[in-house]
């Protein structure tokens, strides 16, 4: 069992590890050119027992922590390149980055604009309302993580574009907010990582929570890939049995835990610390839920999913959503086909036991709401896609099938269109007054 204090592997320091050596010079040139633009950050467990070093670079766990060339328009990559070979002043190289950055849609679906919580008028910049259930809340000392997912849609917080973050430094406000709205059954702490923090800082976020007797509030949700990149979070790093202790108070509380576990591929289940991991979490009364994107050259395989879904079930890490890659980053070399995305899904979930098709997917987080594809049809001589709001801002939305002209090529919820006119107001429904409620008897 790997019991190493943590130690990150970034720009910084990557040329001096055993494996650079062994890294063909165009992946080198790679990591040298796209971390300067995007984030990369990995560490060694995820280097020396996540990876496979043989099947480098097409390994899954390379694709999703180390810097790829194909994250890169072509034109993008060689004027970096070029800056580089040049030696460039810093000042042009960052300006060079942060041109590109900003073409690549750095805060898709409205996340700064429209899903901003407010007290009293006054925004407050570390929390998200977008559904009337769940509020996000961001603590600012928890926006890191313990390695970087090379797809990752909130990328532009890890890259000191200090303009694009979004923390809090106070639960004071969250749990004002909270005696305001009293629709909130849930807080969801996410990130970055939450897990990033010290145990006696997470505290400082929850206590709070726990000692305000807030009736309404029913979950505290941690999102955290944790369990994936560094498991010893909660075995052998110096404070893991405070942070299980402070997990049992949140569980004597009367609340729910939930661990939104963001586990990308089943290898991340496959070690003897990852299940150590889950075991102790679960003991503490916490649930461990598990979601993940589906993204091209790490996990567009259907065998990696059923084998996800069932070891995941089995450890007692319930399958929850399969999201559909964002379209922010460098979506053009993670994103994949909803159609294919579709087959992907139906054929993971057909191959596993009951208990795990608890799973819902393949869905994509829009501005509207969450859509899933429950798939491909005819209807009235026409192919289209059914689709089904699984969230949405206006609730009245949720499970209702809905149509759009099918299109094999569109990966993104803005690339389809209603395939009939009655379908119009669930694609634009700001355009709407409002969605019509539902009768199924007249
Ligand atoms: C997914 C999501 C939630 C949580 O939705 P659940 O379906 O309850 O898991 C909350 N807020 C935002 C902005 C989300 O994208
Ligand atoms: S763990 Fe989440 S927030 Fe962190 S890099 Fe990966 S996707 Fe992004």
């Amino acid at each position: 069992m790997n019991t190493k204090r943590f130690q990150a592997i970034d720009r910084s320091n990557v040329e001096r590890h055993p494996f650079w050596d062994r890294l063909r010079p165009d992946l080198r040139e790679a990591i040298r050119v796209v971390s300067l633009v995007l984030p990369f950050r990995t560490n060694e467990y995820v280097v020396e027992e996540l990876i496979d070093w043989d099947r480098v670079p097409d390994d899954p766990m390379y694709q999703l922590t180390f810097s790829q060339r194909g994250m890169l328009d072509p034109t993008d990559y060689a004027h970096v390149r070029e800056l580089l070979r040049a030696k460039a002043p810093n000042e042009q190289i960052r300006a060079a980055a942060d041109a590109i950055r900003r073409s690549l849609n750095p805060h898709p679906a409205g996340q700064m604009t429209d899903n901003v919580a407010r007290l009293d008028g006054r925004p407050l910049p570390g929390m998200q309302h977008k559904y009337d259930e769940t509020v996000l809340f961001f603590p600012s000392q928890g926006q890191t993580c313990h390695a970087y997912c090379t797809f990752c849609f909130r990328w532009a917080q890890f890259v000191g574009m200090a303009d694009l973050k979004m923390a809090s430094r106070e639960t004071a406000e969250l749990v004002r907010y909270l005696q305001r709205h009293p629709e909130v059954s849930d807080v969801l702490i996410t990130g970055g990582d939450p897990m990033i923090m010290r145990a006696n800082v997470l505290a400082g976020y929850i206590e709070p929570l726990l000692e305000s007797k807030l009736e309404s509030l029913h979950t505290i949700r941690i999102g955290t890939k944790s369990v994936g990149y560094w498991p010893q979070r909660f075995v052998t790093d110096p404070d893991a049995d405070e942070v299980l202790r402070l997990f049992e108070r949140v569980v004597a509380s009367g609340r729910q835990l939930a661990l939104m576990a963001h586990y990308n591929h089943p290898v991340e289940l496959s070690t003897p610390i990852a299940r150590e991991a889950l075991r102790r979490i679960r003991a503490t009364g916490a649930v461990v839920r598990m979601q993940s994107p589906l993204v091209r050259h790490i996990n567009d395989d259907a065998q990696a999913w059923a084998d996800l879904w069932r070891t995941g079930a089995n450890l007692g890490a319930i399958p929850y959503y399969m999201f559909v890659e964002r379209d922010t980053g460098a979506r053009s070399y993670f994103e994949v086909p909803l159609v294919e995305a579709w087959e992907i899904f139906r054929d993971a979930y057909r191959q596993v036991s009951g208990l795990a098709r608890t799973v819902r997917g393949p869905s994509m987080s829009a501005h509207p709401g969450k859509v899933r594809v429950v798939g491909v049809s005819t209807v009235n001589g026409r192919r289209v896609f059914v689709l089904e709001y699984l969230q949405a801002r206006d609730p009245e939305m949720v499970g209702r099938p809905f149509f759009a002209k099918f299109d094999s090529h569109a990966t993104w919820f803005d690339q389809l269109e209603p395939a009939f006119p009655s379908d119009r107001a669930l694609f634009h429904p700001a355009e709407a007054a409002e969605v019509e409620p539902l009768r199924v008897f007249g």
